[in-house]
């Protein structure tokens, strides 16, 4: 492998891979296709994520997506970036993963984020933190992903940047540092101070802002006589900042203490160039990962991955079932027979592809930290484990949390049969957890999912692939307890209180709300009643 590993180490050092969280409407399709404008993937802005004419859209895939004008699958843009950071002579390779971007939460959102190695907080100047970004921060704080904070629409009035970065490190305790400050206030977004080199980095708008925005350095000196007060009010406050120890330190970066800042505008591609080089120069390339005994699988070890997301009915003229992975070691070769490690099986891997809403091209070679779609995994579920040589098993994905409960139904009995085929494969993706009880028999389970708009992409995908009619009926429980055996039959007598088998073969208990929760353990402090895997 020793001639291998060489190449995997260095194709490993240019890979950066992160996920934009933001709340809807924040600007992160604007600066996707920012990024891949100054990556030049796309020559002109408005390709992708079409604005007015709406040519194609980056990642809607169903029906109900497009009618909603929202997101819900997951996918990758992979783009190579010569930074001019850059360690090396070849260009980097940046991995983008797309985060779900609907104000609805689900478990998709919490898996993307364990496939990458930093996350950009998009912000927007005018609203600061919102809902999403919020609990979006929770899971990779709980992750220890590191954070870079793009301050966005920085073209637009808003606050200021010390309120903004005070109601960061207030609200949720992350101290930004900022690396390139504004110069002009919101709505006069002229340029960047980058605190580091005291240069100023003057941008100029373009038509649309469709292109990248030409950018001219001054030293001090210049930039003072050519902006006068707004440069000196940038500078007291990057030095009041400096006095403050808000500089840049990597370890606490890395620690998930500090969050290097940038004001940007997607739209007007003022910034975005800063963020990519940070990318490259700060975030940290892909690392080895823990397997389940604790031993640390090397990136440089013979190839792994594990599948992060799973997903169906992408193309509705062939029924396939695509598994997303992301590369943990060693080099992936399309045609690779791979080993399956939960059921010991082998995978073939001839339809490997890199997929990006709907387009889709193959992947013949991929490394550590990319992304790829394998086609026709029917055996794949999230969290699994792919590998050659040998064997790993990385520990499973947390099943976070549920908060919304809902009883399905088929609407005709000779439906059943398709029914049941449906539900277990909608559970065994993860799109929902499927609760069961003798109570309510086999054909009325009960659905657990972490947002509400889960259970409408099943009776959706329940229609659309499987063409069952189904009915739900949300319930009125909105908090899940592990519990076991021993327990069941005491907190079956109680008031506000069902007991469930999850697929996996938990026993749930679900409650109305906390008071009814702690009431009963009041009574009975000796039932098991523990909270389920919780990232916020
Ligand atoms: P997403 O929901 O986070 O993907 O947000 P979008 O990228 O779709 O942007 C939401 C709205 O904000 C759109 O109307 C964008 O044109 C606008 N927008 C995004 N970035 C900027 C920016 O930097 N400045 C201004 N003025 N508008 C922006």
């Amino acid at each position: 492998m020793s001639s291998d590993a060489a190449t995997v180490s260095r194709e490993v050092k240019r890979r950066r891979t992160f996920a934009i969280i933001s709340h809807p409407d924040a600007g992160k399709s604007t600066m996707t296709e920012a990024l891949a404008l100054h990556a030049r993937m796309i020559s002109e802005a408005g390709a992708i994520h079409g604005k007015a004419g709406r040519k194609s859209t980056v990642s809607d895939w169903m029906e109900m997506e497009k009618a909603r004008g929202i997101s819900v699958s997951s996918t990758a843009l992979q783009f190579n970036y010569a930074a001019e950071v850059a360690d090396t002579d070849v260009p980097n390779v940046i991995n983008l993963v797309d985060t779900p971007g609907h104000a609805d939460f689900s478990e998709d959102t919490y898996r993307v984020l364990t496939a990458v190695d930093a996350a950009v907080m998009l912000i927007d100047a005018a609203k600061g933190l919102e809902p999403q970004t919020l609990k979006l921060f929770q899971v990779c704080r709980h992750r220890g992903i590191p954070i870079i904070t793009v301050i966005n629409k920085w073209d637009r009035p808003g606050q200021t940047p010390l309120e903004l970065i005070d109601e960061i490190t207030e609200r949720i305790g992350l101290i930004p540092t900022p690396l390139y400050f504004p110069v002009g206030i919101a709505g006069d977004f002229r340029g960047l101070l980058d605190r580091r080199t005291g240069q100023y980095i003057r941008f100029t708008r373009t038509a649309g802002g469709a292109k990248v925005a030409p950018e001219e350095i001054l030293d001090a000196a210049a930039a003072e006589s050519r902006e006068g007060d707004e440069w000196t009010a940038a500078l007291e406050e990057s030095e009041l900042l400096g006095e403050m120890g808000q500089d840049h330190d990597q370890e606490m970066f890395l620690a998930g203490q500090t969050s290097p800042m940038i004001f940007a505008s997607a739209m007007l591609n003022f910034g975005v160039r800063q963020l990519l080089e940070t990318l490259v120069e700060l975030a940290p390339a892909p690392a080895g990962r823990d397997d389940v005994d604790g031993a640390v699988r090397e990136v440089t070890d013979p190839f792994s991955a594990v599948v992060f997301k799973v997903q169906a009915g992408m193309d509705t003229s062939h029924r396939d079932r695509l598994a997303y992975m992301r590369i943990v070691s060693g080099e992936f070769e399309r045609g690779m027979v791979v080993t399956h490690a939960q059921t010991g099986k082998p995978f073939a891997t001839k339809y490997a592809q890199a997929v990006f809403g709907r387009d889709r091209s193959t992947v013949d070679l991929a490394y550590p930290g990319d992304v790829v779609g394998l086609v026709n995994a029917m055996a794949l579920a999230p969290g699994d484990t792919l590998f050659i040589d040998s064997k790993v098993q990385f520990p499973p994905i947390p099943s976070f949390a549920p908060e919304h409960f809902s009883a399905i139904r088929v609407n005709t009995a000779d439906k059943y049969k398709q029914f049941r085929k449906a539900m277990d494969q909608l559970d065994s993706e993860g799109v929902v957890q499927v609760l069961r009880n003798e109570l309510r028999g086999d054909a009325s389970p009960v659905l657990a999912a972490v947002g509400p708009m889960q259970f409408e992409v099943v009776t959706a995908r329940m229609k659309s692939e499987f063409n069952v009619d189904t009915t739900i009926e949300p319930l009125g429980y909105s908090l899940a307890r592990r519990t076991d055996a021993d327990s069941a039959v005491e907190l079956g007598r109680q008031r506000g209180v069902e007991v469930f088998t999850r697929t996996d073969g938990a026993m749930l208990a679900l409650f109305s709300d906390k008071w009814r929760l702690q009431f009963v353990q009041k009574e009975h402090p000796d039932l098991t009643l523990e909270p389920l895997v919780a990232t916020a």
